[in-house]
């Protein structure tokens, strides 16, 4: 369904990623996981082409796309199907919760205002913020906002959604609640990438791990597989330190 191959970026010398390849089916949770400074975010700004790729190929649903050759209609083509959950939120101050999650959909999408509201209050319900539907983001909680940036990542029904480290930015006792909302989307059959430090999260949620090392995937397995058997010393390393 999605899938990107030999993925290349650098940032002046730096190489920080080095052929890449990931695969996405719909349906499946894929959690990227790897020390810092791996490329992780990299590899998922690229892939929703919020960086641009030195080069690469991506499919989607079947079309071809150079990575490093694609226009600016095409990006906005595929950013359509594309959702994607920052680290920080990045939920407009000057908006409530519910203006916020409409934005995606009267913006990019020119649905009239009465129908975006309506889907708006839905996605708010769905991670349970409909009650605070009319708070500005700095009425709301770190958790409380990344579950608004889920809902409006949502709303325009993307066929697949990225997260970057979703709950880096927020306190333990607040991680939960997000992390339990998106269990709930994958158990609702949403397709998902996910970058995380959560390796209860992934152990969990995710149907495959993808573990990267230094710009390459080092190890690609379904989770249970990657978890209880890793085949790479270097995820064993990883698997010894951070668990
Ligand atoms: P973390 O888990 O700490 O978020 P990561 O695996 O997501 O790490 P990246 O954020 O992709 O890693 O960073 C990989 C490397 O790319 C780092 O060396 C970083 O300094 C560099 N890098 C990332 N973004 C930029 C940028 N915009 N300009 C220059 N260097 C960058």
């Amino acid at each position: 369904m999605l899938e990107v191959k030999n993925l290349y970026k650098s940032f002046g010398s730096n190489q920080v990623l080095k052929g890449i390849d990931i695969k996405v089916d719909r349906g499946e949770v894929v959690a990227v996981l790897g020390s810092s400074g791996s490329g992780k975010t990299t590899m998922l700004r690229c892939t929703s082409f919020l960086e641009k790729a030195d080069s690469g190929e991506m499919i989607f649903d079947g079309s071809h796309y150079e990575m490093e050759k694609i226009g600016r209609r095409e990006i906005h083509q595929l950013r359509m199907h594309i959702g994607f959950v920052f680290q920080s939120f990045n939920l407009f101050a000057n908006r409530t919760a519910l203006g916020n999650v409409m934005s995606g959909l009267s913006i990019a999408r020119k649905v009239p205002k009465s129908e975006a509201e309506k889907i708006a209050r839905e996605m708010l319900s769905r991670v349970g913020m409909l009650n605070r539907a009319d708070y500005y983001p700095a009425q709301l909680s770190g958790g409380q906002q990344q579950r608004v940036a889920i809902a409006r990542a949502i709303a325009t029904n993307p066929v697949v959604v990225l997260f970057d480290e979703p709950t880096s930015a927020l306190d333990p006792e607040l991680t939960g609640e997000v992390l339990d909302v998106m269990k709930k989307l994958a158990e609702d059959g949403m397709t998902m990438v996910v970058v995380t430090h959560e390796m209860q999260f992934a152990q969990e949620v995710a149907d495959k791990v993808v573990f990267m090392d230094k710009g390459v995937v080092v190890e690609e397995a379904p989770a249970k597989q990657f978890f209880s058997a890793p085949k790479q010393e270097r995820t064993l390393q990883f698997l010894r330190r951070t668990m």
